[in-house]
């Protein structure tokens, strides 16, 4: 058993310093702002030109946005009138072709996203080669938290290995930092993982919090050896909502590993971020307060699930995603399903920018009320309700 002490010195706690984090580091870069207290301004004016332009470019080359944009001011100057364009729902997308603003002759990745349980057709999610590489680009920033040249890097998700997929965009994200990118079957039993841990000891894990507490469940049990994690530093959870049991357990059991020479900290961060978003949404930084989000890539509304009204900073609602620099197929008002907040207080690695918190999970929709329901697609034998990542 390896639950007797768990690594708390090392963690992040309150009266760690902490440096900006490296998306908002980013993000000052993308829009020329050279004083932190300014970006808050210079992202909103970004956004707000982005915003504009791709109502305009998706009104003109979309058959969906060219209908449902008719009639409606291109050009919103506050958040209340752009509460007046419609949303864009996921029934919406299995009509992708009507979304699509570039040839399919130059759709460089398209993502098939299967309902489980339904004869609907499938969604599809169109990419250009310029999408992907934007998406690149944030996996980059973010995962340069937990990896230093050289490490090996073990990604655990489902279809993470498909050709554009999450471990090939990292693979290409990555290569220049030399970072050895290993993936495995998630329809395997875990135990299965172990040669591959033997071989391959990694450094990082990219892994769904399901997949995490399994690996906590194997080490508890004796099956996993607590030295086939011996140089693990790094997890990025992701794909469903982390929990805090699960982050603890995995700091407790995964993550307790000896003191290193390492430069980085042991940590475990969460992302945010979906096949319609792009793979890449947020990531939290050390603080782990909230996850710092591409605000130059996308704009964020919370509404009420029912009366799908806008809610204020700190009310919890659903995620309505619009994207910003997207070529091949741009979402305006996309209602993700997924329930959240905005946090607005700064954080304590210094960014005065507004992140989301943690997703609580789907939203569920019932005659006059909903709930709030957990997620699990993550496993590591199949789940047909999984998204090609
Ligand atoms: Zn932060």
């Amino acid at each position: 058993m390896n639950t007797g002490h768990t690594r708390n010195s090392t963690r992040i706690n309150e009266t760690t310093p902490l440096t900006l984090s490296c998306v908002d580091l980013w993000n000052m870069r993308r829009c020329a702002c050279t004083e932190i207290q300014q970006l808050p301004h210079a992202i909103l004016r970004h956004q707000w030109e982005s915003l504009c332009a791709t109502l305009k470019y998706a009104h003109t080359h979309s058959v969906h946005y060219h209908n449902t944009l008719a009639g409606h001011s291109l050009s919103p100057t506050s958040s209340e009138e752009l509460a007046k364009l419609p949303f864009t729902t996921a029934e919406d997308l299995t009509h992708w072709q009507q979304f699509l603003c570039i040839s399919q002759n130059h759709v460089e990745r398209l993502v098939r996203l299967d309902t489980s349980g339904t004869t609907a057709p499938p969604k599809r999610l169109a990419f250009s080669h310029n999408d992907l590489l934007g998406t690149q680009a944030f996996f980059s920033i973010g995962m340069r938290q937990l990896l230093q040249k050289g490490d090996t890097l073990l990604v655990l998700l489902p279809g993470a290995m498909r050709p554009n997929g999450v471990a090939d965009l990292l693979r290409q994200a990555l290569q220049e930092h030399h970072i050895h990118i290993l993936t495995a079957d998630p329809k395997c039993e875990p135990q299965h993982l172990i040669p591959l841990l033997q071989e391959h000891p990694p450094h990082c894990l990219v892994a769904s919090p399901t997949q995490i507490i399994q690996l906590v469940q194997l080490v508890q049990t004796n099956i996993l050896q607590p030295s086939l994690l011996r140089h693990l530093h790094g997890i990025l959870s992701s794909t469903e909502p982390l929990s805090p049991a699960i982050r603890n357990a995995a700091y407790a059991t995964l993550l307790n590993t000896p003191p290193n020479d390492r430069k980085l900290p042991s940590l475990l961060l969460d992302h945010y971020g979906m096949t319609e978003s792009g793979f890449g949404g947020g990531v939290e930084c050390p603080a782990q307060q909230g996850y710092h989000m591409r605000w130059l890539d996308m704009y964020i509304e919370i509404i009420h699930p029912i009366t799908l009204e806008a809610l204020p900073a700190g009310e919890t609602g659903e995620i309505v995603l619009t994207t910003l620099t997207r070529e091949a197929m741009p979402l305006i008002r996309y209602r993700t399903g997924d329930a959240s907040r905005i946090l607005s207080s700064p954080c304590q690695c210094g960014s005065p920018l507004p992140r989301l918190d943690n997703v609580k999970g789907r939203i569920v929709r019932t005659q006059h009320a909903y709930r709030i329901e957990p997620v699990t697609k993550g496993i590591f034998h199949a789940h047909t309700s999984s998204a090609s990542l």
